[in-house]
């Protein structure tokens, strides 16, 4: 249900703030703006980051090198809870339910295009 792009400079004061742990003016020296620039940019991540955590939407990078959006991700779904969840793809497969930790999991149907592809067989295309 819809996304948050977060630009590619509010992405980058994000890594070198919150990721690499600068400080702000060294941030701010590393990015060649202003440390209140800096601070408005770092101020507008935050809050699409929080947003986007909040209403449960994908964050998306616009953006030259930094493009992230077609990183694959696997979707499971617990048949316990119906819980669905998606991992990085490469990360290994979850041993167990984030939500209520049973391990009656299966790997879910990507559920653009073709959510109801059939009974059976996962993979086809
Ligand atoms: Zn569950």
């Amino acid at each position: 249900m819809g996304e948050v792009v977060l630009k590619m400079e509010e992405m980058e004061s994000i890594r070198l703030k919150d990721y690499l742990g600068m400080d702000q003016r060294e941030a701010a020296d590393h990015m060649k703006v202003s440390q209140p620039t800096f601070h408005r940019i770092l101020t507008e991540a935050r809050k699409k980051i929080g947003c986007a955590l909040v209403s449960g939407k994908a964050i998306r990078i616009h953006g030259g090198m930094y493009e992230m959006a077609t990183t694959p991700l696997c979707k499971f779904q617990c048949y316990d809870c119906q819980h669905v969840w998606e991992v990085v793809h490469g990360t290994g497969r979850p041993q167990k339910c984030p939500e209520c930790k049973s391990m009656n999991i299966h790997r879910a149907e990507d559920d653009r295009g073709y959510a109801r592809a059939g009974h059976g067989r996962h993979g086809m295309r």
